[in-house]
C-alpha cells in the first residue's frame, strides 16, 4: 500500500521541475494524478513517464490562471476517478530581475495572476467537493522569497508572500471542514525556472559556488520538494494545517536574501 493509496491528487505545473517530480511521486504512493500544465507536450511527457511507471495518470494543458480551465481540470478530476482529496497548486513563473523603475502594470499582472491568483481559482473549485465530503488536503508552492527579503524579483516575492497569507487565511476560513491547506516555501532548487542560473554558473565554470550560503552547502533538488509535498498530502500531516514549511537547507534561518 502507498502512502497516497485511493486518493485522488491534481497537481498544476506538472510538466517540469518540482511539479513533475511531485506529480510522479504521489503516482508512485498510489494517487490517481491529474497532470495540468500549459505546456501541452511536456505534461504529456510527465504523464507518459508515470504509466511506464505503472502509475494511474491523466494530462490536462491548461492555463492556471484561466478561471474556466481551472473549473474545467477540477470537474476533469471528479468525473475520471469520482473525487477529489489532495490539490498541489503548484504552477508559478519567475519573472526574471527586473529593475523596479523599469516594471510595468502588465509585468506584475502576469506574474499575480499565474502565481497568486492561480493558486486562489484551483482551491475556488477544488475545495466544495473536499468540503462535501469532509476531508481534503490542499498545498501551494510559495517561496522562500515569499518569507524573507529577497534579492530583486519584486512582484515574484510579493506574489509568493501573497501565497503564504492565501493558504493562513484560507486554513481559518475551513474552519471544521477537515480540509488542511499548507504552502511548502523551497529555497534554490534545480529547475526549468532556474535553469539560466544553472547554465550561466556552468558557463563560468562556478557551478560549485550555487548553493555555497546555504548550510548543507549545496542547491536543492525536485524530488526534495516532492518529499515534503506527500507528507502534506498524506494523513501523515493530519494535523498540519495553515502552515508555510520552508524545505530550503536551512538557508531562510541563515541569510537575508533567502531567495
Ligand atoms: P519549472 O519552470 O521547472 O516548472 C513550472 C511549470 O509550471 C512549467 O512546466 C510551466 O509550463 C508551468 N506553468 C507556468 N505557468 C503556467 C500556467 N499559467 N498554467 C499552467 N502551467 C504553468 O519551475 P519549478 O521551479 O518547478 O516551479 C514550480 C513552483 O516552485 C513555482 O511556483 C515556483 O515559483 C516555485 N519555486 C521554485 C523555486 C526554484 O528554485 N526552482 C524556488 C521557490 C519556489
Amino acid at each position: 500500500m502507498g502512502r497516497l493509496s485511493g486518493k485522488r491528487a491534481i497537481v498544476t505545473g506538472a510538466g517540469s521541475g518540482i511539479g513533475r517530480a511531485s506529480a510522479r511521486l504521489f503516482a508512485h504512493e498510489g494517487a490517481q494524478v491529474v497532470a495540468v500544465d500549459r505546456a501541452e507536450d511536456a505534461v504529456d511527457e510527465t504523464a507518459a513517464l508515470i504509466r511506464k511507471e505503472g502509475g494511474t495518470v491523466s494530462s490536462v494543458a491548461a492555463d492556471v490562471s484561466d478561471e474556466t480551465a481551472v473549473k474545467a481540470f477540477v470537474e476533469h478530476c471528479i468525473a475520471e476517478y469520482g473525487g477529489l482529496d489532495v490539490l498541489y497548486a503548484n504552477a508559478g513563473i519567475s519573472g526574471g530581475l527586473v529593475p523596479l523603475q523599469e516594471q510595468t502594470v502588465g509585468y506584475w499582472q502576469e506574474i499575480l495572476a499565474i502565481n497568486l491568483i492561480g493558486p486562489f481559482l484551483a482551491i475556488k473549485y477544488a475545495s466544495p467537493h473536499m468540503i462535501r465530503q469532509g476531508h481534503g488536503s490542499i498545498i501551494c508552492t510559495a517561496s522562500v522569497a515569499g518569507l524573507r527579503a529577497n534579492a530583486g524579483g519584486t512582484p515574484y516575492s510579493a506574489s509568493k508572500a501573497g501565497v503564504v497569507s492565501l493558504v493562513q487565511t484560507t486554513a481559518n476560513e475551513f474552519y471544521g471542514t477537515g480540509v488542511r491547506v499548507n504552502a511548502i516555501c523551497p529555497g534554490l532548487i534545480e529547475t526549468g525556472m532556474t535553469k539560466p542560473i544553472f547554465d550561466g554558473a556552468r558557463a563560468r565554470g562556478s557551478e560549485d559556488r550555487i548553493g555555497q550560503l546555504n548550510p548543507l552547502k549545496r542547491y536543492g533538488l525536485p524530488p526534495e520538494i516532492a518529499q515534503a509535498a506527500l507528507f502534506l498530502a498524506s494523513d501523515d500531516a493530519s494535523y498540519v494545517n495553515g502552515q508555510a514549511i520552508a524545505v530550503d537547507g536551512g538557508l531562510s534561518s541563515t541569510h537575508p536574501f533567502a531567495g
